[in-house]
Parts: C-alpha cells; structure tokens; sequence
C-alpha cells in the first residue's frame, strides 16, 4: 500500500492526538448519560463536564461560568455578533470587524446590514496587520462591539490583540476575537487582554470536530447576549441543547496538552518552518505572504509567481494533503479575500499555497515536501515557457 498523504493542513484542521481519544472513549459506553439527568449516569457525565469547562477557562484565565459551549467556532462566532447586536442595538448599531476576517464573521456581519446595523470592514497592511489608528478612528458614538480575529487562518498573521482590548476598553466598546486557530497555539488571558468575548474550537488544536465555545465575559463589564438557539436553557439560557460529553471532554484534554507543550511547540514549528522556508526560497519569483515573523509559528503562505496553484497541488498529488488559499471557502473558485486584503492581483492571489505544520510534523516530511513543491515549480515554470 503506498503511503499516506504528508499532512500539512493543519488550518483546516488537525489530527486528533491519541490521548484526546483516549479521554474520550469511555463517554461514548460506560458513561453515555445526559449531563441534565438527575441519577448516576447523569452525575458522572455532569461531573466530567465540569470539569472540562474549569480545564478550558484556566487556559484562557477565564471563571468556568464564563465557557458557553458550541458546536464549534462557526456557532461562537454567531452567538457573539449576533447575540451582542440584538442585546445592545439600544445603544447603537455600529460594528467594527475587518475584511481578513474567517467568513464565519463576515457573513453574520452582512446579515446584520440587512437588518439594518451599519458594519465598517477595516483594510490591512500589506503584511496582514491591522492598523491601530484606523480602529480608533472608526471608533464612534454608536460602535457596540469590535470583532477581530487573534490569527489569520490563511496567512496566519497574529492581530495585536492586547492593544485593540486597551483601544476597546477605553471607549467602553465590547471586543470580540475570533481565537480559532490561536488558542492552544499562543498565549491567550482574556483578562490581560481585555477580551470580552473568544470564540475557541477543539479541531484546530487536536481535539475533535463539533465542539468548540464562546468565552462570555461575566463581570468587568458583565456581557449581556441573547441566545440564537432556544430550547431547554442550557448554558446559562445561552445556548439550548443536551451537552455533548465525549466531544466535550475531548476538547479539554486537548486544550489540557496544548497548554503544556505550547512553548516547545512552538520552537519545534518554527525549526520545521524555517526548514521549509529554506527549500521555497531556492526557487526565483517566490513572495512570502503575511508578516515574516508576527505568525502562527506552523503557518507558511507562499505565492510561486506565475504558477497556478491548483496545477501546482495536482503536481503534488498523491504525496502531499496541502491547500491554497482556506479551505473553508475551497468550494468557491473567487480568489482568496485575505490575499486581495494584501493587495495582491487576482493573478498572484490564484498562485499561492498554504502551508500548515503541526504537532506531528516530521523533519523528513518536510524535506520531502519541500523538494517536491521546488520540483513541481519549476516542471510547471518549464511547461508554461514551453507553450
Ligand atoms: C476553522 C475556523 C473557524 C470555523 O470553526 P469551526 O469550528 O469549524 O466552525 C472560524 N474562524 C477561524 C479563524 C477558523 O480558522
């Protein structure tokens, strides 16, 4: 059997580490209860939930009654925008975010200007990062809420998010950040930080997919939301529906591994990365996408100048699992909006890969693909200079 694909999309998501499924397993046999029920199946299964929310607040420095678990970052991300701007439109109707954003931001954004909020998209600089300035002065009387994401999941760009919690917090303006693919990767204190609200998701960060949770400030200020889902009171009335234990559990024994080998981590990936760097930067025409060092240490986005970046994944098959641009939005042919965000061409947008190392990354993976993509490149350069 030939071997399987080398794994490096890791923004897509990520492999379960086996000790997440490990922790997981007895959730789905000897204890199956209902978190709500009030006998001994129900009591084991309410006691792991517990404590998995009090694991996933104390990654983050939050309190437990401050975790509203989700299906994922999708539904966090609703819950928040949505749920802040139909508590606060009182106030105003006025949303900061910035075009960068994942489409789970952007999207509930839009159907808020339907129902008639105003949104302002903020641009970037060429290297992904948001200016200061421009938020304070988009700030206004009536802005409610600030939403932007801790890091980029297609150029893995790190927001300054500890001074836009400060910008926010000295206009009493809520902030909102999309923590997808930041937490368990790097540092994250929602009260250092001054975030009122995280969306957070277990895939990204080993666990398993369909559970993730919205940090909801509860004092300092106390965050009022409204609920998008309504049924049996769940979560504090926030979010309706029988707690899911294996999912839950597993979302915090990945977040329990995160926290303990993030700071090694995090050099390992960045070796591996720069190890990859080395083998792309023999090849001419290559233009690194995203700030050079303020990224997630796994993240490597690269435009190869007039190579198509589909050919150049198709060259790449069977040996390597990769993808251009995100994977969210891989089912539509538009270029991606965070390389536009750059100011890239459609042209240079349509050339470019997204590398994602992670925890079981190898050294040897890397050459491999590395020398690889330089092959492949320069076959696909050879062929077009050919026709
Ligand atoms: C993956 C991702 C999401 C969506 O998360 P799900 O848990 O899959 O719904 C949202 N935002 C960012 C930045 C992401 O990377």
């Amino acid at each position: 059997m030939a071997d399987p694909p080398i794994y490096l999309d890791c923004h897509a998501t990520t492999p379960l580490d086996p000790a997440v499924v490990q922790a997981m397993m007895p959730f789905f046999t000897e204890h199956f209860g209902n978190p709500s029920s009030l006998h001994q199946y129900g009591w084991s299964a309410a006691a792991a939930i517990n404590n998995s929310r009090e694991t996933i607040a104390q990654a983050i420095n939050a309190e437990p009654e401050e975790i509203i678990f989700t299906s994922g970052a999708t539904e966090a991300n609703n819950l928040a925008i949505k749920g802040v701007a139909e508590a606060y439109f009182g106030h105003g109707k006025h949303i900061i975010t910035v075009v960068t954003e994942h489409s789970a931001v952007l999207d509930p954004c839009h159907y808020l200007e339907s129902l008639g909020f105003e949104i302002t998209y903020l641009p970037v600089q060429a290297d992904g990062l948001l200016e200061l300035a421009a938020l304070e002065q988009a700030i206004r009387p009536d802005t409610i809420l600030v939403s932007v994401m801790a890091a980029n999941n297609e150029i893995g760009v790190l927001q300054p998010i500890r001074e836009i919690g400060e910008l926010c917090e000295s206009h009493e303006i809520l902030f909102h950040t999309d923590a997808a693919q930041a937490v368990g990767k790097i540092p994250l204190n929602v009260r250092d930080m001054n975030i009122h609200l995280m969306s957070m998701t277990a895939h990204k960060v080993y666990g398993p997919k369909g559970i993730g949770a919205l940090y909801v400030r509860r004092r300092n200020p106390r965050v009022n939301l409204a609920a998008q889902l309504h049924g049996g009171g769940h979560e504090r009335g926030l979010r309706s529906g029988t707690l899911y234990p294996p999912q839950i559990v597993g979302f915090a024994k990945a977040m329990e591994l995160a926290m303990a080998t993030m700071a090694t981590e995090q050099v390992q990936l960045g070796e591996l990365r720069s190890q990859l760097l080395n083998h792309l930067t023999q090849l001419s025409n290559m233009h690194l996408n995203g700030h050079p060092s303020c990224r997630l240490p796994g993240n490597l986005n690269v435009s190869f100048r007039g190579v198509d970046a589909q050919a150049l994944l198709l060259g790449l098959q069977p040996m390597v699992a990769l993808s251009s641009g995100s994977a969210c939005s891989s089912t539509s042919t538009a270029p991606s909006h965070v390389l536009k965000a750059l100011g890239h061409s459609d042209q240079l947008a349509y050339t470019s890969l997204r590398f994602g190392l992670g925890r079981f990354t190898t050294a040897e993976e890397v050459d491999q693909v590395g020398q690889a993509v330089v092959q492949t490149v320069e076959a696909l350069r050879d062929l077009s200079s050919r026709l």
